[in-house]
């Protein structure tokens, strides 16, 4: 469930969909589908095992590509595409073809609204005549389930597995005011930082309002800000917002004290 998000995000998501009566099939192949006239029959492979489940709709939420074959006659241009369909560009948003532009799903990195419309500023900046080039270290990404996930920057899991050294805040919504009071208190805030600059490279959350408290941590991650300039800036209280100081707190309190401590 949710492959892109570590387990123990995903977690929260999974004890809440179950809470709600939803039952979820893992570890399963798809077959084929049979369609009667007001029901659809999903067969599937799990374990060796055929099943099936009845269903009113089957909805296929997975699998997007650029739709730049046929009637946009990239070929009538000279205009070259990856095996994927993707159109390559520089760090401007420029193509081989020095006038145009391309920017969004048709080119490469995650397909999101906001990663397009970043890439817009950026090419538009660009054709000005500005010398604006695209930083992606800091795209959110949402998934807007019960509790929602949010993830921007190096997460921890990538962090090993490149051996780069990190240092981990973590804080949790159970003791957050704000978070009681909504009954909200699933979930948790992490910061992936440098252990000795502590600056901030990536954070995860799982939790209440997680898609509206992510670009805070998009933020410090753009303005190359520290753990502890997130625990000293003054949050109010009682609010979601937090939790991330308090995570960031906690990245603190692990730091390696080389120079800084001293
Ligand atoms: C169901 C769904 C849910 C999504 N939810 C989210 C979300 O919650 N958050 C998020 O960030 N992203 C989400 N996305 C992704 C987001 O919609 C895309 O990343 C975003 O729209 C990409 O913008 P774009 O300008 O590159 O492409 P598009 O928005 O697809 O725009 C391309 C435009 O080009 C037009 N076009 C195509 N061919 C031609 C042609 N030959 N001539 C002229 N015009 C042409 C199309 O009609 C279209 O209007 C979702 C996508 C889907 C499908």
């Amino acid at each position: 469930v949710l492959p892109g998000f570590e387990a123990e995000l995903v977690n929260p998501v999974g004890r809440q969909l179950k809470a709600d009566g939803i039952k979820m099939i893992t570890g399963a192949t798809a077959v084929n589908v049979v369609q009667s006239a007001d029901t659809i029959t999903l067969h599937y492979l799990k374990n060796q095992e055929q099943l099936h489940v009845t269903a009113e709709y089957v909805l296929v939420t997975v699998g997007r590509k650029p739709n730049t074959d046929g009637n946009l006659g990239l070929d009538r241009i000279g205009l070259p595409v990856t095996t994927r369909g993707l159109i390559e560009t520089d760090e401007q948003c420029r193509t081989v073809i020095p006038n145009i532009f391309a920017i969004g799903d048709i080119t490469s990195g995650p397909s999101l609204a906001h990663k397009a419309s970043y890439e817009a500023k950026i090419a538009a900046e660009a054709i000005a005549g500005l010398s604006s080039e695209v930083d992606y270290r800091a795209i959110p990404l949402v998934v807007f389930s019960e509790p929602e996930l949010a993830s921007v920057g190096l997460s921890e899991t990538e962090a090993r597995a490149k051996g780069i050294p990190i240092v981990i805040g973590k804080s949790t919504f159970g003791i957050n005011g704000r978070a009681l009071a909504l009954k909200e208190t699933e979930g948790f805030v992490k910061i992936v930082a440098n252990p000795i600059s502590g600056i901030v490279m990536g954070a995860q959350i799982v939790g209440v309002e997680a898609s509206t408290l992510v670009s805070e941590l998009a933020l410090a991650i753009e303005m190359g800000a520290t753990v502890e300039d997130l625990a000293m800036t003054i949050h109010p209280h009682p609010t979601l917002g937090e939790v991330i100081m308090e995570a960031a707190e906690n990245a603190v309190r692990k730091m390696i004290r080389g120079e800084r401590g001293k």
